[in-house]
């Protein structure tokens, strides 16, 4: 816990996220809100971030650790992941 608190995040752009996010979500219907809290991934487009020299596509996901969508790109060597913005939680993609 103490860990994770150290660590540290940018408040900042936790919050800008979260605005798109909201955004992301708003779009969306009721059908595909439910499919998200059923474990189901949303892809949302491909995007790139700041530093990146390329496009990755990234997906809408229901965090159960916080309760709250969130929003990633697949990650690690096999890029078999997502993790929660906002928790660090990792899901199996
Ligand atoms: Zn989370």
């Amino acid at each position: 816990m103490f860990f994770k608190f150290l660590k540290g995040r940018n408040k900042k752009v936790d919050n800008a996220l979260a605005i798109e996010i909201q955004q992301a979500v708003s779009d969306l219907s009721t059908f595909s809100k439910w499919r998200l809290k059923h474990g189901q991934k949303i892809f949302l487009g491909l995007e790139t971030r700041k530093n990146w020299t390329g496009y990755s596509p990234f997906y809408l996901f229901w965090c159960q650790n916080c309760s709250r969508y969130a929003k990633d790109y697949p990650r690690g060597f096999f890029q078999n992941y997502l993790c929660c913005p906002f928790c660090e939680t990792t899901y199996d993609f």
